[in-house]
């Protein structure tokens, strides 16, 4: 999808290329994505940071004559007519109404555009706590991959990134605001397969973990897109994936239906394929994460015998990766065109 809109080739030249998955106990792996048996030009994920992604992202809107204008809130919308009017804020207080004939609130979790149309946005939070942190390492595994290590401690994911870091997911109970090299040297070592040394911390954090889905992704000409429409655990990195196949999906039916080329009527389909869609990602990243954040002893060696036969098979590991990449995903609005 990236590539339609010219963005591939350049995240290609920044990010780091991983075509594996692994996930082991402690030393022991349980089970290996390859990412190779995938039928696309792009056989593998690629670790490239959000906040890049969104800068080329950025440049190429400004490369086609767009310019997004930071700092403008959504406030509301005034009393619906033919078309909508939103009233928005500027940096300096000063509140402007613009007249659309369609919005998209692409406005993140807390979207004031899903609030103002009152819809639901209902789901449920998990109770594990998780640690980030992209760190200078020394690792003694391979580092073209991304490894999941399950341990009676709880889990830690890591993952290599541009410029020889690493990123450290972890759960942790009580989890600091900043997590420091002591706390992540102590979650490697009581989980990860031995010999690792944190040098430095670059940047830490912590969250907590929902999923989420709006009720409805249309009301009238109003769409919902990302995570306005959709959260969920990040649990394969496929969150921000999944809010771009939704602008893209939603930008070909718009610019159809602007150009004359659609009907009305074929907006419907923006829902019926994109709610599904997040419907799968939630459903799988759900599994993954119950799976993963299991605590129970007597369960989690049942847990890892089941994923080791499981992922055991080469078409199942396939079938994973597919999912994973979101390649299985309804994104091209089949109604027929005019004309
Ligand atoms: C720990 C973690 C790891 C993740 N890892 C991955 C990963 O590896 N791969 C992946 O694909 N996804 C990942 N995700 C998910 C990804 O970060 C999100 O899905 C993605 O940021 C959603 O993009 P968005 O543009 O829909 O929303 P956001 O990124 O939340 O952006 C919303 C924007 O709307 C603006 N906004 C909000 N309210 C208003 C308003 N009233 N008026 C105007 N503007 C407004 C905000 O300022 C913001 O700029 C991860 C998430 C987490 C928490």
């Amino acid at each position: 999808m990236l590539d339609e809109i010219g963005v591939a080739a350049r995240i290609l030249e920044e990010g780091v290329i991983v075509p594996d998955f692994t996930v082991r106990d402690r030393g022991r792996t349980l089970a290996h994505i390859d990412f190779r048996s995938l039928r696309t030009p792009y056989p593998f994920t690629l670790m490239l940071s959000q906040a890049r992604t969104e800068e080329i992202l950025d440049t190429v809107l400004h490369e086609h004559g767009c310019r997004v204008e930071r700092g403008v809130e959504f406030v509301s919308f005034a009393a619906p007519g033919s078309g909508e009017r939103a009233l928005l804020r500027h940096q300096d207080g000063t509140l402007e109404t613009v007249a659309a004939r369609f919005v998209i609130g692409a406005d993140g979790l807390r979207s004031r555009v899903r609030q103002e149309r009152a819809i639901a946005f209902d789901g449920e939070e998990y109770p594990a706590s998780f640690v980030l942190a992209d760190v200078s390492l020394s690792w003694p595994l391979p580092t073209a991959e991304v490894q999941l290590f399950f341990a009676e401690q709880g889990l830690v994911v890591i993952a290599p990134l541009p410029g020889g870091r690493h990123r450290i997911v972890a759960t942790m109970d009580d989890a600091p605001a900043q997590p420091t090299v002591a706390d992540l040297q102590r979650i490697l070592d009581d989980r990860g397969p031995g010999q690792a040394v944190v040098h430095s911390v670059v940047w830490s954090s912590r969250f907590r973990v929902a999923h989420r889905l709006a009720e409805r992704f249309r009301d009238g000409n109003v769409f919902l897109a990302g995570d306005a429409a959709h959260v969920h655990s990040p649990a394969g990195g496929q969150g921000m994936n999944l809010g771009i196949q939704d602008a893209i999906a939603l930008a070909d039916l718009l610019s159809d239906v602007v150009a004359g080329n659609r009907a009305d009527e074929d907006l419907a389909e923006y829902e019926r394929l994109r709610r599904v869609a997040a419907q799968r990602v939630i459903a799988l990243t759900d599994r993954m994460t119950r799976l993963a954040t299991l605590r129970s002893p007597v369960l989690r060696p049942v847990r890892n015998a089941v994923i080791g036969a499981f992922l055991g098979s080469p078409r199942r590991q396939t079938a994973l990766a597919r999912r994973i990449a979101q390649l299985d995903a309804p994104v091209e609005v089949k109604a027929p065109r005019r004309g």
